[in-house]
């Protein structure tokens, strides 16, 4: 059999608890131990899963071959640039990091190290994606809404970075060209940060994204709209459905006929393919970089939609 890649999760939080729950279903892994600073959190985890616990982030590090990182974003970094001094490979949850220096900082250690990381950008593993992108898209036009009942969970980050970001990498995925136009309003309700924000981008090859998202709404929707030529897709990453409607001139009838397909998805965990993809990649040796660079991208774009909204309030 193979040699499985030891492995260390720190930061048990509500996060935490599902990285674990995959790891422990995924072969190639030896779940060695976990770490969180909160010693009663780590107790109760421990216990839940029958796991070693560890009484500081280093114990574990230098016990594990790789970790998963999922500390509030703001530790990111510190977190992040201890386990690769300990030789470990990462996984740090989205977003990498809450400022682009800190973001740089990791990637420069990842690049010189040689160490494999991946960003949990999960969405790209969202089955209702991984569909989608079995096809080619021309988009003109996308419409996304991300609304997520208040859980007083990331409130370090404005919802940009918590949840937006999501919407802003996929979106970058799917329009191959650079923005050229970004419009952004956002609010404060509850935090300190921007709790509500609707940003407008305009790309080089006309397409325009408008994004919304909410983190103090009564209900959850994870939903992407888009429009091509004679047609109009509907993701709705939450309840795993796509639908296409496809509109077609009759010229006999004199009239659009419109025609709907409801495309079938695969049901599957996207964090437990997120994290065999991660250990894919360290057992074949795959530093392959693009992940990361994929999303500092996103950070700076989230970060310079926080600038457009801070300057519009002060
Ligand atoms: P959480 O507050 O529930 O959990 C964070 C845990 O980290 C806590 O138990 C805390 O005690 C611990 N911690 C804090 N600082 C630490 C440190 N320096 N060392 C060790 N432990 C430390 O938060 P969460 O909701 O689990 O979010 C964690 C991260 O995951 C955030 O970066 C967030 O943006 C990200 N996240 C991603 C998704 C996604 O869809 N991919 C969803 C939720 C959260």
């Amino acid at each position: 059999m193979e040699k499985k890649i030891k492995y260390g999760v720190i930061g048990v939080g509500h996060l935490g608890n599902f990285h674990i729950k995959q790891l422990l279903k995924i072969n190639s892994v030896d779940l060695v131990g976990i770490y969180d600073e909160n010693k009663q959190r780590l107790d109760e985890i421990s216990k839940n899963y029958s796991v070693h616990k560890f009484d500081s982030a280093v114990s574990l590090l230098e016990q594990v071959d790789a970790v998963s990182i999922v500390t509030p974003t703001t530790t990111h970094k510190d977190v992040a640039l201890l386990a690769l001094e300990n030789d470990c490979h990462v996984f740090i949850e989205k977003p990498i990091a809450d400022n682009v220096e800190s973001a740089q900082q990791i990637q420069n250690k990842v690049r010189a190290l040689n160490k494999v990381a991946h960003i949990g950008h999960i969405e790209r593993f969202n089955p209702v994606f991984k569909k989608f992108q079995e096809r080619a898209h021309k988009p003109l036009f996308l419409e996304c809404h991300r609304l997520s009942q208040l859980n007083n969970r990331s409130m370090d980050i404005s919802v940009i970075l918590d949840l937006m970001i999501h919407d802003l990498d996929l979106v970058m995925h799917i329009v191959d060209s650079p923005i050229k136009h970004i419009i952004a309003d956002g609010i404060n309700v509850v935090s300190q940060s921007i709790d509500l924000a609707n940003v407008k981008l305009t790309f080089e090859n006309n397409c325009v994204a408008n994004l919304t998202a909410s983190r103090i709404s009564d209900k959850n929707m994870r939903k992407i709209r888009l429009f091509e030529n004679n047609c109009y897709t509907s993701l709705d990453l939450l309840n795993h459905k796509i639908s296409k409607h496809f509109a077609n001139f009759s010229k006999s009838e004199g009239k659009l006929n419109f025609k709907n397909e409801q495309i079938a998805i695969d049901n599957y965990d996207a964090l437990k393919a997120e994290l065999e993809n991660f250990c894919n990649s360290i057992i074949n040796n795959n530093s392959d970089f693009s992940n990361m660079d994929y999303s500092i991208r996103a950070l700076e774009v989230a970060l310079e939609i926080n600038n457009i909204i801070k300057l519009k309030s002060n």
